[in-house]
Formats: C-alpha cells, structure tokens, sequence
C-alpha cells in the first residue's frame, strides 16, 4: 500500500490522480490532499478519501473546509504545503500544483526522504540543478508525470548504464499549428484553449497554443535526464500518440506510445516499478493510418526559441522566463494582453532582470519574485 500526498487535488492532474486511487483502493491511500481556492471540490474529495490532512492554501476558505471536516486536519496558506509533505506516513507526494509556487514543497517532500511523481513542471525549469542535486544527496526518486518525460523514462527503464545520444521530444502543435504570425496578433483565449488532443489545464493549454510548454518541457527533460541542449530535439507529431523518443549511442530509437490521455502517465507513476492494470480505452492503429512529423515553426512560436536560449544561457535564466510567463499567461486569460504579447513581455524581462549564474535557492525565489513585479508593470501598461 502507497500512502501518498497529493498536492493540487483539485486540477486537472489531481482529479485524474484521484480516478487512479479510486480504481485501485488496495494499492493506494491517500494521506493529503491540497487545494488552493476550489473548496467545494476538497470537501467533496476529503469526505470520499478521507485523507488525514487537507491544505487549503487561500486562507478566506479555511473555515468553510474546516467546518465541513470536523474529523480531517485542516491547514491554510501556503507554508502548509510545507507540512502537507512531511507527514510520516506518507511515502509517495505528487505534486500537480500548477507554477512555481511548487518549488518550495518539492524540496522540503525531498528533504524529507519522499518519493516524488512531479506533475509541476515549474519546479525543475525555476531550480531544476539544485532539485536534482538534493533527490541524489537524499536517494529519492523523481517520477515525471508530464506525458512526454514519462515516455522517455519508460524508454529508459533496462537502460541505465546505456549513454543517451538524443531525445526526440514530440509536440502536437497546439491549436495553432500551421498558422502565422498574422494570424496569431488577433487569437482569442477562447481559440487558444482549444486543444486539438489533449485536456488539460488553462495555464498549461495556453503555454501548448504558444508551444512554451514544450520549451519548458525541454528544460525539464534538461534535469531530469541529464542532457544537453543540443540532445534535444523536438519534433511536431500531430497525432499525440508518440509520446517521446530516445536514441542511443547505436542509432536505435525507442519510443513509447498511447492514447492522449493524462491517466496513464499518473498510473505508471504511482505504480512504479510495477506495472498495474488498467482498464483505460486501448490504442487501436486501424483509427490512426498515419503518424506524421515536422519541425517546429520557431520563427512564428518564438516562445519555444525563447525557452531554447534560456536554457543555454543557464543560471536564473530558465527562472526568469518562467516567472514572466506564469504572468503573461494569466494576463492573456484576463484579456489583458494580446497572444504575441506574451513572448514580447517575456523576452523584455530577460533583458532586464539581473542574471546570475550560479544561483541559490534564494537567488531563484528573488528572481521569481523581481521577474513577476517587473512583468506586471508591463502587462498594465
Ligand atoms: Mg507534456
């Protein structure tokens, strides 16, 4: 039995995490759940799992949560997150907390010796050396859940003393594939949260429309599998049913491949190193005749270029770009800004925030926390 935490139970991630559990009762317990504002959801989630702890982190809903659970431990505001990840019993935290509001959480789930299934991309791409250095110093491990790192570390399994020469990250293209920058200044949110293949989350939706999440993706893959830039290729594969590739040093490729759909990465995380059966929809090749690939349209999506450099540049970088777009993004779904705005704003603060090098944990809070003031001023301009 896994005892576990689950950080951002009420997203997209987390009530995906929550069918897995439900499914398999005698594999899993839920020990935490968090939320940030949604505490209907929370309630409705503690009464069903009855975990022993629930965070809400938006501290106007505390009483609402703790009244409607008297027999729960009930915390508020974001340190809570802190103490969500430390309880003793639990050995497995998946953090689905969406930005780099996760950073803090992760490590101290590491420093505390907890395995991790990391559904928050942010946390690797703000301070992803330090959170690799500090799951080696401490012998956890980290399970992505983002469906194309999930692939490439299936791909990996048998093949640990086996150099990686490349990796081919595939994207579908968003819901703007095709298109060009004229058409792009007049997107509305609403084109843009439609995903061709995937359901997702708004902010993750948008980063795939503006293909930063695959920018964002190839710095995650970056940490986690020890890479260069220059081993990373990403590769536009409409269909989303390759999930991502590896070719090692003698030219041979695997790849792993199923349906679009977020349940089986969270599975294969939770159960790991095992395999669990599952009764989720089978890929049938007779519906797809066709799989086809392309390079990605840079010029156009400069967000992925954008991401690209940063992780070349290195130090705070990834952090700075990170930060600007967590604003750009929810200032793009408040109708604040137009889509190509977004990359505008972006590249402005890398101009502008102070780089460092080799920063610290707190260099990488204060560069979060400079970036986003900066960014606002720009957005309200
Ligand atoms: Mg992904």
């Amino acid at each position: 039995m896994k005892r576990i935490s689950i950080l951002g139970s009420t997203g997209s991630i987390g009530t995906q995490a929550l069918d897995v559990v439900r499914a398999n009762p005698d594999l899993y317990k839920v020990e935490v759940l968090t939320a940030q504002n949604n505490a209907a959801l929370l309630i409705e989630q503690a009464l069903a799992f009855k975990p022993a702890m629930v965070v809400i982190t938006c501290e106007d809903h505390y009483q609402t949560v703790k009244k409607a659970l008297p027999n729960v431990e009930v915390l508020c505001g974001e340190e809570a997150l802190i103490a969500a990840v430390q309880l003793p019993q639990v050995d497995f935290v998946l953090t689905a907390i969406m930005g780099s509001v996760g950073l803090k959480p992760t490590i101290a789930a590491i420093q505390s010796k907890k395995d991790i299934g990391l559904a928050n991309k942010e946390t690797l791409v703000v301070a992803g050396e330090l959170v690799m250095q500090l799951a080696k110093e401490n012998g956890v491990k980290i399970i992505p859940v983002d469906s194309e790192h999930s692939a490439i570390f299936q791909c990996l399994v048998g093949e640990e003393s086996n150099p990686i020469e490349k990796i081919f990250l595939t994207a579908s293209g968003g819901p703007f594939r095709g298109k060009d920058t004229a058409f792009l200044t007049n997107v509305t949110k609403k084109e843009a949260l439609k995903h061709p293949n995937w359901v997702m989350g708004a902010k993750i939706t948008i980063d795939s429309a503006s293909l930063m999440n695959k920018g964002l993706e190839a710095i995650e893959a970056k940490w986690l599998f020890d890479l260069k830039s220059e081993q990373i290729e990403v590769v536009v594969h409409p269909q989303s049913i390759i999930h991502s590739m590896v070719q090692f040093n003698d030219g041979s490729i695997k790849a792993q491949l199923g349906l679009p759909d977020m349940k089986l990465p969270i599975h294969y995380a939770l159960a790991y190193p095992q395999r669990v059966n599952s009764n989720f929809e089978r890929f049938n090749f007779l519906n797809y005749p066709e799989f086809t690939f392309s390079q990605a349209d840079t010029k156009t999506f400069r967000n992925l270029d954008i991401a690209f450099r940063a992780m070349e540049k290195g130090g705070n970088m990834p952090c700075i770009i990170n930060a600007a777009n967590e604003v750009v993004v929810d200032a793009f779904l408040k109708d604040k800004i137009g889509f190509l705005q977004m990359s505008d704003i972006i590249e402005e603060c890398m101009q502008e925030i102070e780089f460092i090098l080799k920063p610290t944990l707190n260099n990488y809070l204060e560069t979060d926390h400079h970036t986003r003031i900066f960014a606002n001023t720009l957005v309200t301009k």
